[in-house]
């Protein structure tokens, strides 16, 4: 099984958030749980400015969070796509959207040519 290459995981409270996501920077997550050891992704997003104001934005729909800052949020976005395309998260029903006139292009997938 792939490898998420993300910090984590961690409980998707306000406290586990505080706790754990401290600098204010773009950034991809992966949220779902923990069974027997493995992490199950079902969610993948990225966040443009401030990742843990996002990753607030889902407590309670998911138990825990994986996550990694990243410089850019074309970095994000990249890293975005790849999760989605390795692990196919069940609660993801469509592509990672680009922002409008990015012009930016999945790594993976042709689904921006
Ligand atoms: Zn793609």
């Amino acid at each position: 099984m792939a490898t998420s290459g993300l910090r984590g995981s961690f409980p998707l409270t306000s406290d586990g958030i505080s706790n754990n996501v401290t600098r204010t920077s773009a950034g991809a997550y992966a949220l779902g749980h923990t069974k027997d050891q493995s992490y199950y992704i079902h969610y993948v997003g990225r966040a443009d400015a401030d990742v843990a104001r996002r990753l607030r934005d889902h407590i309670g729909k998911y138990k825990r969070f994986k996550y990694e800052y990243y410089d850019s949020p074309k970095a994000a976005f990249m890293k975005e796509c790849r999760l989605y395309h390795d692990f196919n998260p069940r609660d993801n029903t469509i592509h990672p959207a680009r922002p409008a006139g990015s012009g930016w292009k999945c790594p993976v997938c042709k689904v921006f040519d």
